[in-house]
């Protein structure tokens, strides 16, 4: 198998391009592809800073790499969840590819602790506030990064999701008509209301086999293990569906995230009077500060449920 373009030996074929490239080649190609993404979808330019959420995992580490490559000024977030066996190999490998990255570029990685703040690991805090440890983890994570994004002045908060979880959370979606999701599918989320970062997805052209191919050839060394608390999701199960048909016929996921794209229901504008609505509904959270529709936000109320708890015990 030779390049499709310089025509050297292929490392990679790419049957939904219907094309194979040498390492150099996959290397422009999938560059190209990143570029596109965040020209097409307006996502950020050359002076905008950017925060990239990292988890230790290849998408999250292959996203802040290009992006520093492509010349963008990057910095990351890890929020460390005290998960036993999990979260100490993959602040490991955060913290050694920061380091790596420092070598060459300007850049630096925050870490926010959740053992440090809550007194307690993810599993144990959702086990005390009676919550699955996916949707408590969901409210610290999305919590943490928007406000170390809104106040330390980044411009937007990048994520590292690749074409198949794009796709599988569309097929979740659709399958159970959840049609209020769909307007948060796309892959540039606006900062609609003041106090939320603009958020962005710059490798959702991009499928996880050919993120992992270019993490392994450029030597980016990411935890292979899932997060463990991951096991059984249905998002597996939607990923493994759409893999079987990506292998019947190339290009199914391509067809059914960007088809989804292209039609316009991610990005459907939302009415001014919508977005005045929102706005006027939120207000500072009493205890942090950050905007929320009620008096106290989500986030704080969670940590005071958790601490008082503690002290009953
Ligand atoms: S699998 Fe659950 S606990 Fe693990 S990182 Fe994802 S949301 Fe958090
Ligand atoms: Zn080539
Ligand atoms: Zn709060």
């Amino acid at each position: 198998m030779n390049c499709t373009k310089c025509k050297t030996k292929a490392v990679i074929g790419l049957p939904r391009h219907n094309a194979a490239f040498c390492k150099l080649c996959f290397n422009g190609f999938v560059h190209e592809q990143v570029a596109r993404a965040v020209k097409s979808e307006r996502m950020f330019g050359p002076n905008d800073r950017i925060l990239v959420a990292v988890s230790g995992g290849k998408d999250s580490l292959t996203l802040w790499s290009i992006l520093l490559t492509l010349g963008y000024r990057a910095d990351a977030l890890y929020v460390d969840l005290g998960i036993p066996n999990y979260s100490e190999k993959s602040h490991e490998k955060v913290e050694r590819f920061a380091d790596k990255l420092a070598q060459s570029h300007e850049t630096k990685l925050i870490v926010h602790t959740v053992q440090e703040q809550a007194g307690a690991g993810i599993r144990e805090l959702a086990m005390l506030i009676r919550r699955p440890t996916c949707s408590t983890c969901g409210t610290i994570k999305r919590y943490q990064f928007n406000r170390a994004a809104v106040e330390q002045h980044y411009d937007v908060m990048a994520t590292g999701h690749n074409l198949d979880d794009e796709a599988a959370r569309l097929l979740g979606n659709v399958l159970h008509w959840q049609t209020e999701y769909l307007d948060k599918q796309g892959p540039s989320l606006p900062a609609s209301v003041e106090g939320f970062a603009k958020k962005v997805k710059p490798l959702y052209r991009l499928s996880e086999r050919e993120i992992a191919a270019y993490a392994v050839l450029n030597r980016i060394d990411y935890i292979v293990e899932e997060c463990p608390m991951a096991k059984g999701s249905k998002m597996l199960l939607y990923k493994e569906v759409l893999n079987r048909l990506e292998t019947e016929s190339p290009g199914t996921k391509q067809r059914f995230y960007c088809g989804f794209l292209e039609r316009g229901i991610a990005t459907e504008p939302r009415t001014g009077t919508m977005q005045e609505h929102d706005q006027a509904m939120l207000q500072p959270c009493t205890t942090c500060g950050q905007p929320t529709s009620a008096e106290v936000c989500s986030y704080c109320k969670m940590m005071a449920r958790a601490k008082a708890k503690v002290h009953s015990t």
